[in-house]
């Protein structure tokens, strides 16, 4: 071998030593418990050399309590994504004042990179990986550089990916990530939470049991994967920052599943699916139940105390469920065909005499024409399969409605034989 070759061959050589401390580390450390992994990384592995990243989720309070433990002045690093929910930072507030933690660190996007990729605050939207980059990776890129290793909070049971996640993992700038969580179960994260007495994130109550950025975060279902709400409906499972160190994500994505309900004008994650053959009243949640269904076993619905919807379909009479509408988080009301005007006689019946003011959504034949007059007669969110539509609502495009043939409520004038009564309308919703 030559002195070229030799000098050639070191990375390799390097390479395998590195994965093979990995592996001895992974085998010393397999037994120990959470804080014990986390006590050798912090005081021995890499003292002083070490960083917490930290979503202040759902369950952030388990790692955040062992940090403490260990560590109270243990750098904190929270993704200050400008997306979450208001009650997440009300939560980190909580945890850092019952913790004790003093070493917490907000992490914002460069607002050049919002101005100029993100203006309207959409990217989420059309483009997630992009998002999290400039919102996640980024800012998190030059406090990586600073340390040698990071601890993070993801276990083996959250999904199929994490299923082989081990304690300790080399990333490609010759970094350590540290899993201390990696075998607990989720048992094992509300025993501790428990035992502990840890605040619970506000909306885990609700059905949140994985909780990131708001747009891209909805309610799990009974049974279902915990982060199975993170990015619903798209082929994404991770933000990019537990890739790699060297930030290396934006890998596009195989495939994107549009997010198709539209409300309170932006696109969002639907935390509702269609009634199944086989479900079952007594327990089925976020689920549009259709109104025969309903009626059919309307005793075992209403003791069901998991929030529900209703499907009402052309020649369904919502009459006959006049006195349940209030035990619905949604309705929503079919249009079948662009030629079929029923839909907006039931929202205007909903809405206006039977006094539902919950959310009102239009499915089906739902087109860029009709939404200006849906939202007349009541809805207030639509799930549109048409991608023209879509564009239209995502650019903020919808033809204005200004006379009346067929006015509705107390405030549009008809389109009469009488000019004097030819008034233009208020702006449409
Ligand atoms: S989770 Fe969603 S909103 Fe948050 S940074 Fe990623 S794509 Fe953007």
């Amino acid at each position: 071998m030559t002195a070229a070759s030799k000098i050639a061959a070191a990375p390799v050589a390097q390479d395998k030593l590195r994965a093979l401390g990995i592996m001895a580390l992974n085998g010393m450390f397999d037994e120990m418990d959470a804080l014990g992994v986390l006590r050798q990384a912090a005081t021995e592995l890499l003292a002083g050399d070490i960083a917490i990243v930290s979503s202040f989720g759902a369950d952030s309070a388990v790692l955040l309590h062992l940090v403490a433990q260990v560590d109270p002045s243990m750098p904190v690093f929270f993704l200050e994504t400008g997306k979450h929910f208001p009650e997440t930072l009300a939560y980190v507030e909580t945890l850092k004042r019952q913790l004790g933690l003093i070493n917490v660190t907000a992490l914002h996007p460069d607002p050049a990179d919002l101005a100029r990729f993100d203006p309207d605050g959409t990217l989420w939207e059309t483009d997630p990986d992009s998002c999290c980059h400039i919102r996640k990776t980024e800012p998190l890129e030059p406090i990586t550089e600073q340390f040698g290793g990071w601890v993070t909070g993801r276990k083996r049971f959250q999904t199929r990916e994490r299923g082989v996640l081990p304690h300790f993992e080399l990333t490609s700038d010759d970094r350590i990530k540290i899993n201390p969580l990696a075998y607990f179960s989720d048992a094992d994260v509300n025993a501790y939470k428990a035992e502990h007495g840890l605040p619970e994130h506000p909306l885990y109550a609700v059905g949140y049991k994985s909780i990131g950025c708001a747009p891209c975060t909805s309610i799990v279902a009974e049974g279902e994967d915990p982060r199975a709400g993170r990015w619903r409906g798209l082929n994404k499972k991770e933000c990019g920052i537990h890739f790699d160190f060297n930030g290396a994500i934006a890998k596009p994505m195989a495939a994107t599943a549009e997010l198709k309900l539209f409300k309170d004008g932006a696109f969002t994650a639907d935390p509702f699916r269609a009634w199944a053959e086989g479900d079952d009243p007594a327990s089925v949640r976020y689920t549009h139940v259709p109104l025969p269904e309903f009626l059919a076993a309307r005793d075992a619905f209403l003791a069901n105390p998991h929030p529900l919807g209703l499907l009402v379909s052309s020649g369904d009479k919502v009459e006959n469920v006049e006195g349940d509408l209030s035990r619905f988080a949604s309705i929503a009301v079919r249009f079948p065909a662009f030629t079929d005007g029923r839909g907006y006689s039931t929202g205007r019946l909903l809405s206006e005499r039977l006094g539902y003011g919950g959310e009102l959504r239009a499915v089906g034949d739902v087109l860029q024409d009709q939404i200006p007059l849906m939202r007349r007669c009541g809805f207030n969110a639509f799930v549109v399969e048409h991608e023209p539509t879509r564009k239209a609502l995502r650019e903020g495009r919808l033809p204005e409605v200004s006379i009346f043939y067929q006015p509705v409520g107390t405030t549009e004038v008809p389109l009469g034989t009488r000019p004097y009564l030819r008034r233009a309308a208020p702006a449409t919703r």
